[in-house]
């Protein structure tokens, strides 16, 4: 094969058909405020622990409702539940709960240590 001094990479395909949408519904279905998230990210500006570490709470509403639920499981455990999110939202999503419903659901699902 020749090379072109460059590669081509893998396309990035999301493919909402397959991807398990087990743990959205659970949420969506427990806090259905969770259906009116425009992903505008207020959240994650204002997050506690967005501050220190990488994680997004924009990020991981994102993923949940692609259902790519395996990036989900190990960013979630570093939310502490503080609540400081809920309190900006715009859309009045109580991402507090999202968050504590989403770790229910891995606990469910797949006896995902919370
Ligand atoms: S602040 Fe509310 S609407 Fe914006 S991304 Fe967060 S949950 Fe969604
Ligand atoms: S509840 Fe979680 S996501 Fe919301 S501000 Fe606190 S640490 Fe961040």
């Amino acid at each position: 094969m020749e090379k072109f001094g460059f590669t081509l990479t893998k396309a990035r395909v999301i493919d909402y058909d397959r991807n398990d949408h087990s743990i959205v519904d659970f949420i969506m279905e427990r806090e259905p405020s969770f259906k009116a998230c425009i992903e505008c990210g207020c959240c994650s500006a204002t997050c506690t622990t967005g501050n220190f570490t990488g994680f997004s709470l924009r990020e991981i509403n994102v993923l949940l409702k692609r259902g790519e639920n395996d990036q989900v499981r190990k960013k979630i455990k570093k939310c502490m539940l503080c609540g400081k999110c809920s309190l900006v939202c715009p859309r009045g999503v109580n991402t507090r709960n999202v968050v504590f419903v989403a770790k229910q659901a891995f606990q469910k699902f797949d006896n995902y240590a919370v």
